[in-house]
């Protein structure tokens, strides 16, 4: 089976590949090496999320889907079911970015999933392995989200997997160091553009959270394009490890700390005491 999902994932990242490198080559953003700074790093990510992470995290989407069938209204699955499916693929496409585009400004928004999600915004060079910079929980976290409409009205997953396809390659597009004006068709599609302004240190993620479809941050006056301007620092001003188990293990250290810190306080306060400040946490290495 390892052997099998290996195969799948060295097939993937050729095409991957052989898709985006030309198209940085001949179109490119910013001028930057293909093995640029953090790109093993990268490359550790993309087979971590292949060959570890992503079995743990369908069983817990399947999980969700057995508890979803449950307790969903069938009445609504019904009334769905009874859609012709080209309006039902529609309303699941729809739906998929409500829930991506306020799962997204959570993510930056709570302290706990900040924490997390902050590996996906350590990335100082993006291009479209760094579309895979992400922590296990902060994958699973988007994965829930992404399948919630679908498992909700009871779509099987099998039958919008040319969309989840399709969703998932748009996802690494908007990633690449990639200059390729979309015209017309940019009302409706993210792009290279808008999505590196979300990673832009100085505005600290506070605009175009959308992924597939930029209407979301449109509705909600998070959409940011300046024409003509880049942004001129990628990354996170945080001080946090840039080494790919630095980073997965960063996130559960600090929550690690925090437990240790209220359980802390929690104990003082039982005794009667009056409360200290907390020493500030130790500086990341
Ligand atoms: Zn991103
Ligand atoms: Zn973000």
């Amino acid at each position: 089976m390892l052997a099998s999902a290996a195969l799948s994932a060295l097939f993937m990242l050729a095409f991957l590949a052989l898709v985006f490198a030309p198209l940085e080559r001949l179109f490119p953003r910013r001028r930057q090496r293909v093995i640029r700074p953090e790109w093993w790093t990268d490359l550790a990510f993309y087979a971590g999320q292949q060959l570890l992470w992503r079995f743990p995290a369908l069983l817990a989407l399947g999980a969700l889907a057995v508890w979803l069938d449950g307790v969903a209204p069938g009445g609504l699955r019904a009334d769905v079911a009874a859609l012709p499916l080209a309006v039902q693929i529609a309303l699941v496409v729809v739906l998929c970015d409500v829930t991506v585009y306020w799962g997204h400004r959570l993510s930056h928004r709570s302290a706990f999933l900040w924490r997390f999600h902050r590996v996906h915004h350590t990335s100082e060079h993006l291009d479209w392995l760094a579309a895979y910079r992400e922590h296990p929980v902060d994958g699973l976290y988007t994965m829930t989200l992404e399948n919630l409409p679908a498992l909700l009205l009871g779509f099987r997953l099998e039958a919008i997997a040319g969309f989840v396809a399709f969703r998932g390659v748009w996802a690494v597009f908007i990633h690449s160091n990639v200059r390729l004006p979309l015209g017309p068709l940019k009302v409706l599609f993210g792009s290279p553009e808008l999505h590196h302004w979300h990673h832009d240190a100085e505005r600290g993620g506070t605009c175009n959270f959308a992924n597939l479809s930029p209407l979301m941050d449109k509705l909600f006056g998070t959409y940011y394009a300046p024409p003509g301007r880049d942004p001129a620092w990628i990354g996170t001003p945080e001080k946090v490890p840039h080494d790919y188990l630095g980073q997965l293990a960063y996130p559960l250290a600090e929550l690690g700390r925090d437990g240790v810190r209220a359980a802390r306080a929690m104990a003082r306060r039982a005794r009667g005491a009056t409360p200290q400040p907390e020493p500030p946490p130790a500086p990341a290495e």
